[in-house]
């Protein structure tokens, strides 16, 4: 029985009191641009949930639209239903019909009513139901572990039929929390950063730094890949790709080698803000961990931090590499991460740098440069594209 719907289910925007139409209406614009267009007659927010109406095509695509679901953040869960009118015949006829094509010993019915104007319970619902299925199937019911569930959700006149769920990513819709930069430097980290980002809502623009032409272009290939993968979780990623060779050269030249990482950093910060401007991004998010290499003790964000006027947010401070490896791998960004590059930030770089830097000492080695010149250099010589 080819379904006629699906069901979408969220949980967390179901919280969000005021803002729930804007946030059901994000979570819809979504589910829309990761699917073929024309899936839908309709999709409607009945209830607490999303209601999608197949169309012929929609239904002849209805595997590929239910795996692309498990990338929509906000989604807890999808359902492929059937739907009949909310009454015991109808809906036992329903069941019937629904799973006489299943292959199972043992099931179990569960109704769910929403709303205060249907006439009977839902425990009557899943005896009545079961009874019927036992007589005209000759099944067994097993409430506990059984082949297969029979799901029934009762809300605004109509009865909806399920078998299966496609779990969701959870999170909220994105887009429901503003834009943000993410800075990606074709490692392992901060793919999982920009994940996270988008997870609790967040629209990411993406910020790449290369030292070409002293380093090859390895990195700037990696960084289109990684963003083709995230871009699974938002259409239409901005990618900008941005030469710090100059500033790293004069950095090089004119200031004391063990802040010159510190000094890239506190450049890429300032950059990436000057793009966030135009892009309308409210915050910056970095794949820092603590401790994990000399740039990242406290002191030093601290340094690379007194940079910035937006808030800095590190989504991976507390976790371990195994964790992100991990998280990495599911993505899909981790095999794309390891292929060798030459990374900007290892230009130059010293045996002993310093991990506890102190903020004046820093500044003083950047005052013999003409910062803002600099930073409005390297955007003019900023390239951009949508991936
Ligand atoms: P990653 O795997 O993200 O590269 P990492 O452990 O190698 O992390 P660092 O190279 O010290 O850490 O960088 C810390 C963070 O600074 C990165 O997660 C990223 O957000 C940002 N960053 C570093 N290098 C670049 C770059 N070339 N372009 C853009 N952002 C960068
Ligand atoms: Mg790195």
């Amino acid at each position: 029985m080819t379904p006629e719907f699906i069901l979408f289910h969220y949980d967390e925007i179901g919280l969000k009191g005021g803002n729930r139409s804007y946030f059901e209406n994000k979570l819809k614009q979504n589910i829309k641009a990761a699917i073929p267009k024309g899936s839908f007659t309709s999709l409607r927010t009945v209830q607490g949930r999303l209601v999608g109406k197949l169309s012929e095509r929609g239904q002849k695509h209805i595997s590929g639209i239910l795996s692309n679901m498990e990338n929509i953040f906000g989604l807890a869960y999808c359902a492929p239903a059937s739907r009949c009118p909310q009454n015991t015949d109808a809906i036992c006829d329903q069941a019937f019909a629904l799973l006489k094509e299943e292959k199972f010993s043992t099931f179990r019915i569960t109704a769910r009513r929403s709303g205060s104007d249907i006439p009977f319970s839902t425990q009557k619902m899943n005896e009545d139901v079961g009874a019927f299925i036992v007589d005209k199937l000759k099944k067994k019911v097993k409430l506990k572990n059984p082949d297969l569930a029979c799901f029934i959700d009762m809300f605004h006149k109509h009865a909806y039929l399920y078998t299966e769920k496609t779990s969701g990513p959870g999170g909220l819709p994105v887009g429901v929390s503003g834009k943000a930069m993410c800075m990606l430097s074709g490692g392992i980290d901060s793919p999982l950063a920009a994940f996270y980002a988008m997870k609790r809502g967040a629209r990411i623009s993406l910020v790449h730094f290369h030292s070409i032409p002293y380093t090859n272009s390895a990195s700037v290939d990696k960084v289109r890949e990684i963003t083709e993968v995230l871009g699974k979780y938002q259409k239409g990623i901005q990618l900008y790709t941005v030469p710090l060779g100059p500033i790293q050269k004069l950095i090089r030249t004119e200031t004391d080698e063990k802040f010159r990482v510190l000094l890239y950093r506190r450049f890429m910060i300032r950059i990436t803000e000057a793009l966030a401007k135009k892009e309308k991004a409210k915050a910056v998010y970095t794949g820092e961990v603590l401790g994990q290499v000399a740039s990242q003790t406290l002191e030093n964000m601290a340094v690379v931090e007194a940079a910035a006027s937006l808030p800095m947010l590190r989504p991976l401070i507390g976790l371990d590499k195994r964790e992100i490896v991990d998280r990495t791998k599911r993505i899909g960004t981790f095999d794309i991460s390891i292929q060798p590059d030459q990374d900007c930030c290892s230009l130059f770089v010293p045996k002993h740098p310093a991990t506890k830097a102190r903020l004046k000492d820093v500044e003083k080695e950047e005052a013999v440069l003409d910062v803002d010149t600099l930073v409005q250099e390297a955007i003019e010589g900023a390239e951009t594209e949508i991936i």
